[in-house]
């Protein structure tokens, strides 16, 4: 399931060929995706600029020139390709079975940008000005100044639930899933049964650090991967992190030798050192 990082680095690999440009003409193959798409999607998007590609938590945004915002999210196995347009020809780049192909954009530059997902779990947004959207209520973005040890101790206050799954709010922090939150912690050396109302202010603040560090170091690894995506198959989305923890149940811990632990909180997985996390 993409993460806040392969978002990102969506979102950094979409916005050459299409922020800036005009809506050429939009394509669905089907009437919707884990949502009906909007009934008049194709004419609210079709002959608007892009103007900017943003994203918030695991939301790419396109603010569209009419002031309706496209709400992009990739669900499980959303994927974006690019075709570029060679001699007048679309050169078909991607490894993806076509017919998971449910839209296409066909960009004022020339770009076909076509939104792939075989299981169907993402879905595409229309939101009006003015109207509310799955973004209203949820916290700071993790890399952004507003996450800080003060404000998270504050979000943290009383709180009585365990640390793994008070991390894992969309209103406390957004777009920190499940992956980062057990990296985090990990380095932390935090166990994550632990009361995130129990928590000292020293450990908190240790704790933003490394949620600011794991999630920056996953977007800079996208940026890798990025490059070497978009040269050979012009495909985004997914890459391959090595991870201290996450998916490691069994295996030896990189610090004390230990066996990595799985346990079951909130119907989540969550993977830790009871030896370094104790
Ligand atoms: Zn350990």
């Amino acid at each position: 399931m993409p993460e806040l990082p392969e978002v990102e680095t969506v979102r950094r690999g979409l916005t050459p060929v299409m922020e800036g440009f005009v809506f050429d003409q939009v394509i669905l193959n089907r009437p919707n995706l884990r949502f009906p798409f909007d009934p008049k999607f194709v004419e609210r998007v079709q002959g608007q600029t892009l103007e900017r590609l943003g994203r918030r938590a695991k939301f790419m945004i396109a603010e569209l020139s009419s002031g309706d915002r496209l709400f992009l999210h990739l669900g499980m196995s959303g994927r974006f390709t690019i075709d570029e347009r060679v001699q007048g020809e679309f050169v078909h780049n991607h490894d993806t079975n076509p017919k998971h192909d449910h839209v296409h954009f066909l960009m004022s530059n020339g770009s076909r940008v076509t939104y792939n997902d075989p299981r169907r779990f993402g879905f595409m947004e229309l939101i009006a000005p003015g109207e509310p959207s799955r973004i209203d209520h949820l916290g700071p973005e993790p890399l952004s100044n507003e996450l800080s040890g003060p404000t998270l101790r504050a979000a943290f206050k009383g709180k009585k639930a365990n640390i793994k799954s008070a991390l894992l709010d969309q209103r406390v922090i957004a777009g920190l899933g499940n992956i980062y939150v057990c990296e985090a912690l990990y380095r932390s050396k935090i166990s994550p049964r632990r009361m995130a109302g129990r928590l000292k202010t020293k450990e908190i603040e240790t704790l933003v650090g490394h949620i600011k560090d794991v999630i920056a170091e996953a977007i800079e690894a996208g940026g890798s991967s990025l490059r070497d995506f978009a040269n050979t198959e012009g495909g985004l989305g997914y890459f391959q992190h090595s991870f201290d923890v996450y998916g490691r149940e069994g295996e030896p811990c990189k610090v004390c030798a230990a066996p990595i632990q799985r346990l079951v909180q909130s119907g989540r997985s969550t993977f830790y050192c009871k030896a370094c996390q104790g």
